[in-house]
């Protein structure tokens, strides 16, 4: 028999059940034994109810309470030296310090780094190794939960993260050595947990190496069948699956078929070009799992299709070697869709969550089992879903799709060059040299989220709330003029999220209630669904910003989130490469831009913080994505005049590898992150002459500290070395709205000081 499994299930709850308990056991306010009870609860909740959707391999050790990288970080005591941890059991707060950081009377430790898992939206904790790192058995919540779930009656598969993956996603200090090195010291305990899994009955353990699908030299090839080789022999009845995801083996695929494992699973959404190969490698008698349903995606998958594919499979390996399961774990899609209450019902009849997926996987397992005729109605249902959606025009929105066509290439580039523009740009700015601005949003105070709650909740009338608002700018416009900043911005009161403001206005676009999806920790994000074409029927950003202009000399600037930001932070349509539905965004964002100029806005930022997130996982990759993602760009920010300035910001990465796209882009003034990293962003500067203007962040806004006056002095002659005086713009290094005002206006003061007092030594010849 074919099997139907699950790689692992939303962790958060359908009514963010742990979410709450996490913050309520931060604050003081919920007991570690009840936090542990919610999870435990959720837990239960989610094996019965995978068990009675039919999935025959239930995970488990899959739950989190923050972070399954941190877990295995726990799970091999691989604590770093900072937390002061006295080698037994990782108890709850020092998992919780290692998460967040303590910050109390007697402590004052940082928390471990945080990046994104893969191509997704979803954070995970990056382990530290330090050289002779130890690692020893400090977890047992693998063996805890399987045997959880079994005394409720249910056999389940324990997940955990592979070794080769662990090791290659941690980090050494100033990169000092190959983190592989430290292998032959971590099996040990792998292959002791494994031990304990197969004592206490377990029949199978599913192992995760999704760095399977990126580019691996020769020594993570080796390390896989060190590693694979050592679990194998520690074992006897165990059967391992080894996991990929995200993505296709390719070149991969020969180690992973020739490893001692009894399954390997293969992501056939992403990489459904591997599978011919596949059925023709794999070695008698291991198993083929197919990800067949996206666990990444929202969409309703094609079941006729996808039971071809597992057919075929079937036909070749026959059905005992056969399981059937989403692509990756579940843990990137929202929990329910029967919770979700703004979606209309014929949008809804398109999607499938974590719940809803868990029923095709067992439509198309017994399809494969008992025949179609078993399962004949869901397939009827599922096709005519599939129809409804292939030809609504709710999706297909010929004006949207001729405007696509009919794009010139003159629409990818501004009128002139950058060094004509310039020219104007000071003509007609009039700005001084080492402009200051910042990067747009100002603190999200209570009172300003209070009072959008109320709006939405019908509780106060538009008006109301907009002259509420409006105050807000008033308020935040005589203070950056009062303290002297060149350049100023509105405050984005009027947003709370830089992608959903954009959703709720676009046609093509649905914004939802409660499809909750884990970003990190008890955060959580909903993202937009991007069902069909996009248009944008009204001015989105020119009544707020048009507004400010009302109140002030100084240029405020506009400010619009990017299409490749949109695209990348929404779940996007799948019937359509990712490129098409960007430039559709990309027209949007070019007719809001230049609304926004005929409204006498001078300045423009449009934000792409994400763009270097959606590089691809394989290098190879890389210069498709950028050739669009910068065209996409360009598209949307070359209708203005000259004299128009346009701006980007980007943040959360390090750009250095893609620092020739970025200039490609051809915005006319750049800000990014660098205040935490400083020296490394400037590094790129030695070796790369950036052409246009650009404002590397002098103040940390993801900190509470108040910068001195002098430190930010001094990182501008920091940059001074390596950029002209007359490219460089001085701003914080990312949005505000996270502090609180308290920290911004003296910080924002400072910068304010620090550029006034390089610009006098600048002056008076003293600069570097
Ligand atoms: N303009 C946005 C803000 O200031 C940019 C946010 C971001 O970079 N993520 O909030
Ligand atoms: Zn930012």
């Amino acid at each position: 028999m074919a099997i139907a499994s699950n790689l692992g299930y939303p962790r958060i709850g359908a009514n963010r059940e742990l979410k709450r308990a996490l913050e309520g056991y931060w604050r003081g306010n919920t007991s570690g034994a009840d936090l542990r009870k919610v999870a435990s609860d959720l837990r239960t909740q989610h094996w019965q109810m995978q068990q009675m959707a039919g999935i025959d391999h239930i995970p488990s050790n899959d739950q989190s309470l923050y972070d399954h990288v941190l877990d295995t970080v726990a799970m091999v005591g691989a604590v770093p030296d900072r937390y002061d941890w006295d080698d037994g059991t990782v108890d709850l707060d020092t998992y919780f310090a290692m998460a967040r950081g303590v910050q109390d009377e007697d402590k004052d430790v940082s928390a471990m780094e945080m990046t994104k898992w893969f191509d997704t939206n979803y954070h995970y904790i990056v382990p530290e190794f330090k050289r002779n790192q130890n690692f020893q058995l400090s977890s047992t919540k693998v063996v805890k939960e399987y045997l959880e779930a079994k005394d409720l009656g249910i056999e389940t598969r324990p997940v955990i993260l592979g070794p080769v993956s662990f090791l290659l996603l941690g980090k050494t200090q100033n990169k000092e050595f190959n983190q592989l090195e430290l292998l032959d010291d971590l099996l040990p305990v792998y292959t002791y947990i494994l031990n304990r899994l197969e004592e206490k009955g377990a029949e199978w353990v599913q192992i995760d190496e999704p760095c399977l699908v990126t580019d691996l030299n020769e020594e993570a090839l080796k390390s896989f069948h060190k590693s694979y080789t050592a679990l194998d022999a520690a074992t006897t009845d165990l059967n391992i699956l080894l996991a990929t995801y995200f993505g296709s083996m390719e070149e991969n695929m020969e180690t992973a078929f020739a490893l001692p494992v009894d399954a390997v699973h293969l992501d056939l959404t992403r990489g459904l070009n591997q599978l011919e190969k596949a059925l023709t490698r794999i070695p008698d008698p291991m198993s083929l799992s197919l990800g067949l349903i996206d666990g990444r995606n929202v969409w309703k998958a094609d079941l006729s299709e996808q039971l071809d594919i597992a057919k075929n499979a079937v036909e070749r390996l026959g059905k005992e070697r056969i399981m059937i399961g989403p692509s990756s774990s579940l843990l990137y899609v929202p929990v329910d869709l029967e919770q979700e209450t703004a979606l209309d019902e014929e949008l809804a009849s398109w999607l499938a969550f974590a719940k809803q997926k868990l029923q095709e996987i067992d439509v198309l397992a017994t399809a494969i089992n008992d025949g179609e005729q078993a399962v004949e109605e869901a397939l009827e249902t599922n096709r005519q879903a599939i129809i409804s959606r292939n030809q609504s025009d709710r999706i297909h929105r010929p004006t949207v799709k001729e405007r696509v066509e009919s794009v010139t290439p003159e629409m990818y580039q501004r009128n002139s060059e950058f060094a004509e523009r310039r020219k104007q740009q000071r003509e007609h700015l009039n700005l001084p040299d080492l402009p200051t601005t910042s990067i747009g949003s100002l603190p999200q105070t209570k009172d300003v989220r209070k009072m959008r709650a109320a709006f939405k909740r019908d509780e106060i009338s538009k008006e109301e709330y907009e002259s509420f608002l409006k105050e807000q700018i008033k308020e935040a416009i005589r203070f950056q003029e009062g303290i002297g900043m060149d350049v100023l911005v509105h405050g984005e009161f009027e947003r709370s999220d830089m992608v959903e403001f954009f959703g709720e206005q676009m046609e093509g676009v649905a914004i939802t209630s409660n499809s909750w999806v884990q970003s990190y920790g008890s955060r959580c994000v909903r993202p937009p669904i991007i069902y069909g074409d996009i248009s944008r029927p009204e001015p989105m950003t020119v009544k707020w910003s048009e507004y400010a202009q009302s109140l002030t000399e100084k240029p405020v600037k506009g400010m619009v989130t990017g299409p490749v930001t949109i695209l990348q932070w929404s779940f996007v349509r799948n019937d359509q490469p990712r490129w098409k539905t960007c430039n559709q965004i990309a027209l949007a964002i070019r007719d809001e831009v230049n609304d926004l100029e005929n409204a006498g806005i001078e300045i423009i930022q449009i934000d792409e913080p994400a763009l270097r997130e959606g590089l691809p996982l394989r290098q190879s990759d890389w210069e498709k994505y950028l050739d669009w993602s910068v065209d996409a760009f360009k598209l949307a920010s070359s209708g203005v005049k000259d004299t128009t300035q346009i701006h980007t910001h980007m943040c959360y990465s390090e750009f250095n590898d893609i620092m020739e796209a970025i200039a490609r882009m051809d915005a006319d003034v750049l800000s990014v992150e660098s205040s935490r990293s400083r020296m490394e962003l400037l590094d790129v500067f030695k070796d790369f002459d950036y052409p246009n203007e650009i404002g590397p962040g002098v103040y940390d806004i993801h900190s509470p500290r108040i910068p001195e006056t002098e430190e930010v002095s001094e990182l501008i002659r920091k940059g001074l070395n390596v950029l002209s005086k007359d490219q460089i713009w001085i701003n914080p290094d990312c949005g505000l709205k996270t502090r609180n005002w308290d920290e911004i206006k003296p910080s924002l003061e400072h910068l304010v000081e620090a550029a006034d007092t390089v610009r006098e030594e600048l002056q008076n010849g003293e600069g570097p």
